[in-house]
């Protein structure tokens, strides 16, 4: 079995070259083919060494995911759904806009955190994404032949796709390397964002390995609520997760972190919740909490049994933490007519952790004053 080169960050590419019995700028020169030019193909690399080119064919390979489908929105948002084998497929969505092109994508085939109001969550988990599987690769030079340009179309990434990066940790740093390097994509950590449902220890890794953007997925400003949304919270309550977001600004190529708050209808998305996120978020050490507030309209996907804050409720919520001092944003829906946005990437999943089932048994046991859908054919907001 031939290697694939797409797993390697540079450091990786150097050792691997370096077992080739080839020198450091060999690696860095194959490197810059493969992420900057988009090659696939070893005889096409004309400036590398013959000897390494043909050496190459036999050991190595640049393998990009097999792409299943792929759908254009209207607003020119792109969706694809790639193949990950073994019946699991992932979804990737590029959203362009006038200043930028972001990327989002997917750390995990499922996902193991179980959040009741994820898609993701609902499917259970099969598998972490190799570093290859993560990369930028496929999506950048798809969009280069596309949009029919030789410039760079990716300015922004977020890990908020599928998964949780966080727990996929040694694939996650090898990718976000290739994506900062100059020899690869040359993102700046500023706009490479991880979104993490609160991996404590891992946070602290981040910030010593690769430290880039912040998004930590709050949704709740108390433990008990929290404890029934995103189960994790259970593991690192409220109090450790903002501990260790204190301890990550110091690296952070932002002097904030953003807080992601999925508005539940009836849920938490009442005056009381942002009164108490507000002390929460200021009160925290005795000094609070440096960030941003990013509410996210709930996408409502089937058998999720809850419904989106009505718009007014989400303004009102908006006013509430503007008012006092919080920046507070209101995510903006984009790819709705191919159901792009956030927490209806559903790829399909070979659930292979039964946390689907674990999932849906928590759902029937809990007390927590979750209030269900109305029947189908309630409006949406
Ligand atoms: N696992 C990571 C990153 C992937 S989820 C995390 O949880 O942060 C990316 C974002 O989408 C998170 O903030 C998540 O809470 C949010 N999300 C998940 N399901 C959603 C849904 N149905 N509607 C709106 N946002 C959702
Ligand atoms: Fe996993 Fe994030 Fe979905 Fe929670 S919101 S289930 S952590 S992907």
């Amino acid at each position: 079995m031939t290697v694939n080169l797409l797993n390697f960050d540079l450091e990786g590419l150097t050792t691997y070259c370096e077992q080739l019995g080839e020198k450091r700028f060999r690696a860095v020169q194959l490197f810059r083919w493969i992420h900057q030019r988009g090659a696939r193909d070893f005889s096409a690399m004309t400036d590398l060494a013959r000897s390494l080119r043909e050496k190459l064919p036999a050991q190595a390979r640049i393998e990009g995911l097999k792409m299943l489908s792929r759908q254009d929105s209207a607003d020119g948002t792109i969706k694809w759904l790639f193949d990950v084998g073994d019946g699991n497929a992932i979804e990737t969505v590029f959203i362009p806009e006038d200043d930028r092109g972001t990327l989002c994508i997917s750390s995990q085939a499922g996902c193991a955190v179980g959040c009741r109001f994820c898609s993701t969550g609902h499917q259970g988990f099969s598998r972490n994404l190799t570093t290859g599987e993560i990369v930028l690769w496929q999506a950048e030079f798809f969009l280069r032949q596309h949009l029919k340009t030789s410039e760079r179309v990716i300015s922004n990434v977020v890990m908020m796709g599928m998964g949780e990066p966080l727990q996929n940790y040694h694939s996650l740093v090898p990718a976000l390397r290739v994506m900062l390097d100059d020899h690869g994509y040359g993102l700046s950590r500023r706009r490479v964002t991880v979104s993490t449902s609160g991996v404590v220890p891992m946070m602290d890794r981040l910030a010593q390995d690769c430290p880039v953007a912040l998004a930590v997925s709050l949704h709740a400003p108390n433990d008990a609520l929290r404890d029934s949304l995103v189960p994790l919270n259970r593991k690192y309550p409220l109090s450790e997760l903002l501990d260790a977001c204190l301890r990550y600004l110091p690296a952070a190529p932002r002097d904030f972190i953003t807080f992601e708050y999925c508005m539940l209808d009836g849920v938490n998305d009442q005056p009381q919740h942002a009164r108490e996120l507000l002390e929460l978020l200021r009160g925290h050490a005795g000094r609070g909490v440096p960030c941003k507030i990013n509410l996210i309209p709930f996408n409502p996907f089937p058998d999720s049994g809850l419904l989106c804050s009505p718009r007014p409720v989400v303004q009102q919520f908006a006013r509430l933490l503007t008012e006092s001092g919080l920046v507070t944003t209101v995510r903006k829906t984009r790819g709705d007519d191919i159901d792009a946005a956030c927490g209806q990437l559903a790829g399909d999943v070979l659930d292979r952790t039964r946390a689907a089932e674990r999932l849906a048994q928590r759902r029937v046991s809990s007390v927590h004053p979750i209030r269900f859908a109305a029947p189908a054919g309630d409006k949406q907001t």
